[in-house]
């Protein structure tokens, strides 16, 4: 029987850091807040994910109780009318539980605890364990959910801040690609169709989602390239020192633009990592066993995101204008063709 798992023993993600990782506060202190930032990115990527999907997820930021895409918020009352109606704890829970994106049934939101504690245990330079303490029956969906959510992270994405960051011209830092080793595979037996059709009646609202926010479907992904600092200039219409090149461009291709480069606390929506070498920290005896065991991760790796499937076209036809056409045509993943593989 494996529609609710009912384990209450902790499972184990390892989590090995194979670049730099900033998961740290703006003010710069980079050490306490390491879990909050690998769990809030992972959310995000779970976002994406499940917009990508046609499920719903909220927007953690928007409580603007009159927005269509305003976070869940755990209804009390139904529950209690639930309970009364059922006598049931578990059936009124699970029936509060439809109103509630699958997002925010793993993460928490208000009125939910998360549906796990983590704790970060074991920690050296380069690795750390997370241990996932389930605090209620875990569906198989969800378990589903946060399978591929690592897996897309480890091979393709990145987590942390300063991901867009290149502080030198044509540096080689690389922040935030991490390697989640884990093993659900007796957690779920569900397939993408399953899935999809689970999704659609999770959360309400009509599975609306704002074209605002990330979706899945409209992420780029090239594994094994990257661009340097003055190629993702020309990518952004900016010139060397940054400064928008000016061009009349119509409303629609400068918002098109505007949208890439991102804004004060707004990232850009480019991604670029050399992945020359794994730079944890060139003294770490680690590093030389990272090298040894981790090397199937391919660190370079270029992505982003747009809103819709003719900017998709747009970020194609820019990059093959970058860089040689055929790379651009062999390697690029668009998110719609990546879940069907998952
Ligand atoms: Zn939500």
């Amino acid at each position: 029987m494996m529609e609710n798992t009912e384990e209450k023993n902790p499972l184990t993600i390892r989590v090995n850091i194979l670049t730099k990782l900033w998961t740290g506060d703006i003010d710069g202190k980079n050490s306490e807040r390491r879990l909050t930032g690998i769990i809030g990115s992972i959310r995000w990527w779970m976002e994406a994910l499940v917009r990508g999907l046609d499920g719903f997820a909220c927007d953690p930021t928007d409580t603007d109780s009159k927005s269509l895409y305003r976070k869940c918020e755990f209804d009390s009352s139904t529950f209690k009318k639930k309970f009364n109606e059922t006598g049931s704890y578990r059936k009124a829970f699970e029936e509060s539980l439809k109103s509630i994106c699958p997002v925010c049934q793993i993460f928490g939101c208000g009125g939910l605890s998360s549906a796990f504690r983590w704790v970060k245990k074991e920690e050296d330079n380069s690795s750390f364990t997370l241990e996932l303490i389930p605090l209620r029956p875990v569906s198989q969906e969800l378990w589903w959910l946060l399978d591929k959510t690592l897996h897309i992270i480890t091979t393709y994405g990145a987590v942390g801040g300063k991901i867009t960051q290149k502080p030198y011209p044509n540096s080689d830092i690389n922040y935030g690609i991490v390697e989640f080793a884990y093993n659900f595979s007796n957690l779920h037996q569900k397939k993408l169709s399953d899935i999809k059709t689970w999704i659609k009646d999770i959360g309400g609202r009509q599975a609306v989602n704002s074209s605002d926010l990330p979706n899945f479907k409209y992420f780029w992904f090239i594994p094994g390239f990257h661009l340097k600092k003055d190629e993702i200039n020309k990518f952004l219409r900016l010139d060397d020192n940054g400064n928008k090149i000016n061009t009349n461009l119509e409303d629609d291709e400068e918002d098109f633009y505007e949208f890439l480069r991102g804004n004060i606390g707004e990232s850009k929506k480019i991604f670029s990592f050399p992945g020359k070498s794994i730079e944890i920290d060139e003294y770490s005896p680690w590093k030389k066993l990272h090298e040894l065991f981790y090397s199937t991760i391919e660190i370079e790796r270029l992505w982003g995101y747009v809103r819709d499937e003719k900017d998709v076209n747009k970020v194609e036809s820019i990059l093959s204008r970058l860089t040689r056409k055929e790379i651009i045509k062999e390697k690029i993943i668009i998110g719609v063709d990546l879940i069907e593989q998952l």
